[in-house]
């Protein structure tokens, strides 16, 4: 193939029009597939679909019996495993290997098979009191949580590593302790509803802080002490203004952080997007990356588009929470440690791997299912090595002429049903839309509804009002009337931090931290500084009111 020029393509998927570039085609050639047929967007779409982060239910272990937390909702046609018998060695996945047939599709065949092959219940490892997590390891005493590693008491988070005794926070990417409501910090200890915050200690509805401790209602702080909405006080005088509120008050708290986001909207300078260390790289939230473009929530990668959430990655392109050490991956979900690897979901440690789920430790699968250190294997049934190139080149062939080959996995032969996925939060569709796709959805979400026992008006204010019985209450959400219930370490939570009993359900409160976080996109833009002519990428949407600064003009704003 002699490329020389980019090429538009029509999404088979959305209709619109897409560019694929020279270095694109380069990185196709690289590793034999043809050039993708759906745009970008719609390419992520497709693996958000294939995500269920944080939709939990319980069913019974289909080899020991006994109940298991898992993201597969009983009514599934699935064999699911504990994570017990999923890894031990009283089954061989080997069992269920079969021929494939060449009259007919792949991913026809590939859905039979999922049906078969036993499933882990949910990804987790090395915890311990931490049943109710998934896609976390390293865990103590954590309680629905998501995408968690080394953490301890901590509830109700997504993506908080080596942290402690925090509740309600995403992105919390080191040395996180006593937080409540933080986005997106690091090395923070004893914060509340804070945004961007870095080095900060004893500081409450803080936007862009760094190296700042006791700081109340401010933005765009360096170096700070007792600064109460952004005026600098004595130490005396910053602890009065701060007495002047009744932090267990839930009404006061309700007035805080309308406050807080409209300190975030009106008064705040916001720095085009958070880029640290990186040479020839645009996305937003991306560190320490050489030649990566429209990279999301992911640090140390080189020669990389189109990644989320992922690290230490080479030469790769269009993948989703992946990392560890993988170099030449490309269309991947949820994995680690992959080298020269594929259209792969959920696959850990492995070499030249292609169309495989939950595989771990392998070398030389195509098309495999919950497959331990195997090799040579397609459809999960073992061949010799010379047996194995043939076959799979003669199975690339067919899926090409399917139309097959090339892409991931379709949403429609999906282990988990839409709604149940990221995909839901990060590009929601309409059940019709998703129905009339061909795509799936599940109409039974675990929740229960009208069972309260109290009136959201019945709670009392503050805390200090709370009583040890209350965790017996059955709550309904505000936002979507689902039952909750608070739990007794969460009640010594509220207690300890002062902070009242929520009136939403966990779900919603996420939803809260989720619309704060900016949208995993990027428009050319210009710096809204007066007088400056720089243009940038930006994940702020031209609509949005947010003024936003390209670097050298936000540097010089700050304090
Ligand atoms: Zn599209
Ligand atoms: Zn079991
Ligand atoms: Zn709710
Ligand atoms: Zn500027």
């Amino acid at each position: 193939m002699n490329i020389k020029n980019p090429e538009n393509r029509n999404c088979q998927n959305c209709r619109k029009n897409f560019t694929i570039e020279i270095e694109d085609f380069n990185f196709y050639e690289k590793i034999k597939v043809p050039a993708p047929t759906w745009c970008p967007e719609c390419r992520q779409q497709r693996r958000y679909a294939w995500r269920n982060e944080r939709t939990l239910y319980r069913r019974d272990c289909d080899l020991c019996g006994k109940s298991t937390v898992t993201i597969y909702s009983p009514n599934k046609d699935l064999i699911v495993y504990c994570l017990k018998c999923w890894w031990g060695d009283g089954w061989d996945a080997s069992f269920y290997g079969r021929d494939f047939d060449f009259s007919r599709t792949f991913f026809e065949q590939y859905k039979e098979l999922q049906s078969k092959v036993p499933r882990m219940a949910l990804l987790s490892k090395n915890s311990i009191n931490s049943d109710y997590t998934n896609h976390s390891g390293d865990n103590k005493n954590t309680y629905l949580s998501f995408c968690c590693f080394d953490t301890e008491d901590v509830f109700y988070s997504t993506w908080v590593m080596k942290s402690r005794n925090s509740m309600e926070c995403s992105y919390i990417y080191d040395s996180g302790e006593r937080l409540y409501q933080c986005i997106d910090s690091r090395k923070v200890y004893h914060c509340q509803y804070s945004f961007l915050l870095e080095n900060c200690v004893d500081s409450l509805y803080c936007y862009d802080c760094h190296n700042c401790n006791n700081c109340f209602m401010s933005s765009n702080l360096r170096n700070k002490s007792y600064v109460f909405k952004n005026e600098q006080y004595s130490r005396e005088g910053y602890l009065e203004k701060i007495k002047e509120y009744d932090l267990g008050s839930y009404e006061t708290r309700e007035k805080l952080r309308l406050e807080f986001l409209d300190l975030m909207l009106q008064n705040s300078i916001h720095r085009y997007a958070i880029m640290e260390r990186n040479i020839n790289s645009i996305g937003n939230q991306l560190y320490n990356s050489k030649n990566s473009k429209y990279c999301f929530d992911a640090e140390v990668l080189e020669d990389t588009k189109y990644l989320y959430a992922s690290l230490q990655l080479k030469n790769s392109m269009d993948l989703y929470h992946i990392g560890w050490n993988t170099e030449l991956a490309y269309e991947i979900h949820g994995s680690r440690g992959l080298y020269n690897s594929q259209f792969c979901h959920l696959c850990y440690d492995n070499q030249e791997l292609q169309y495989c789920d939950s595989c771990q430790n392998c070398k030389s699968l195509f098309g495999c299912i919950s497959v331990k250190k195997g090799n040579y294997m397609i459809l999960n049934k073992k061949y010799e090595k010379v047996e194995y190139e043939a076959l799979k080149g003669k199975i690339i062939e067919h899926m090409k002429s399917t139309g097959e080959y090339g892409e991931f996995f379709p949403p429609s032969i999906a282990p988990v049903c839409y709604n149940e996925t990221q995909g839901n939060y990060y590009m929601p569709e309409t059940r019709e839309t998703i129905l009339a796709r061909g795509w799936t959805w599940e109409d039974q979400v675990l929740g229960t509804y009208g069972k309260e026992t109290i009136k959201t008006e019945d709670i009392p204010d503050d805390i200090k009002n709370i009583t040890d019985d209350f965790i017996f209450n059955i709550l309904k959400c505000e936002d979507c009337n689902k039952n909750f219930n608070i739990i007794p370490n969460e009640l010594n939570f509220y207690r300890r931090e002062e902070v009242p009993i929520p009136h939403k359900c966990p779900e919603c409160r996420y939803k809260m931290r989720f619309a704060i976080r900016l949208p995993r996109r990027l428009w050319h833009r210009k710096c809204m500084n007066e007088g400056c002519q720089n243009e940038f990428e930006t994940p702020y949407a031209p609509e949005r009111k947010e003024m936003v600064f390209c670097e050298s003009c936000y540097n010089k704003k700050i304090y």
